[in-house]
């Protein structure tokens, strides 16, 4: 099979399974953090599960970059994209994961799908920044998809950053529980760090006006969705005064 036909083939099959994984996950709710439960095999310490998770997404776009052509990585549109891709994924996997308190252990079946996943996701869009597209010339930096791009990017990822915070902060040291969040768009919803991960990743297909930014995209609502549901679900269930108005991903939509 050519590259040329082992991306396409990556990248299609990536939209199917996608497409059903978002009704899967609406079922089975993937069984880590508050939804941990048994019947999923082996575990592993939860911390070390989102390195081993994560490492990939922010080491393999480095070692494409640095196997580029030189035309490639001398773009500083490129070197932009970078930039933005490490903000979250440097942060995702090596600092992230030391910032949580408590955790119960992650089945391992979690780790590996995350692992399969950010290996092909990386791959189908750092290959094709670097490789099959032509270099985006400085001017795109000017360009209104850019522009609006880096804002819904950036916008996302201070809606995310300050939402995790406040979570992270709930448990006093020692403590496992769940508590209710207060405080920036939990005035709205119940999962606005899911809200501001979404966003990044629909700032990040407009940015780089790209097909595999969009499955990405497609796949980032394919699991927050559901999820942003089922928190919401187990939030009321647990807390009778729990915000009537919350909604769970969607101010005043969902
Ligand atoms: P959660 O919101 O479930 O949890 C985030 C952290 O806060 C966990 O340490 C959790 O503990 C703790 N926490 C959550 N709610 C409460 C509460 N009410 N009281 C006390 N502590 C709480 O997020 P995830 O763990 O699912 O995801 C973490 C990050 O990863 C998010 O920023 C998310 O956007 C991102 N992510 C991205 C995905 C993608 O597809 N791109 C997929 C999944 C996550 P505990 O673990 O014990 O529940």
């Amino acid at each position: 099979m050519s590259g040329m036909n082992f991306y396409d083939t990556l990248l299609y099959g990536f939209i199917v399974i996608a497409l059903c994984t978002m009704p899967y996950l609406l079922r089975t709710t993937a069984p880590y953090g508050r939804h941990s439960r048994g019947g999923f095999g082996p575990r592993l310490n939860s911390t070390l599960g989102w390195v081993l998770m994560e490492a990939p997404a922010s080491l393999v776009p480095l070692g494409l970059f640095l196997a580029a052509d030189d035309e490639h990585k001398r773009s500083p549109v490129v070197l932009a994209f970078l930039l933005l891709w490490q903000l979250h994924y440097f942060h995702r996997a090596f600092i992230f994961p030391f910032r949580r308190r408590g955790g119960a252990p992650m089945p391992l079946v979690i780790p590996l799908t995350g692992i399969l996943f950010n290996l092909g996701n990386t791959y189908l869009n750092w290959h094709y920044l670097l490789t099959l597209r032509s270099p985006y010339p400085p001017g795109w930096f000017t360009e209104p998809r850019f522009l609006l791009g880096v804002a819904v990017f950036l916008g996302g990822f201070a809606i995310n950053q300050h939402s995790d915070f406040i979570l992270l902060h709930l448990r006093r040291p020692g403590e496992t529980g769940y508590k209710i969040p207060y405080g920036g768009l939990y005035r709205l919803i119940s999962c606005p760090n899911y809200l501001g991960e979404l966003l990044e990743w629909v700032g990040w297909a407009v940015l780089t006006w790209s097909l595999p930014g969009a499955v990405f995209a497609l796949w980032t609502a394919a699991n927050l969705v559901p999820r942003a549901l089922a928190h919401h679900r187990d939030y009321k269930r647990r807390f009778r005064d729990y915000p009537p108005e919350r909604r769970a991903l969607i101010p005043l939509v969902l």
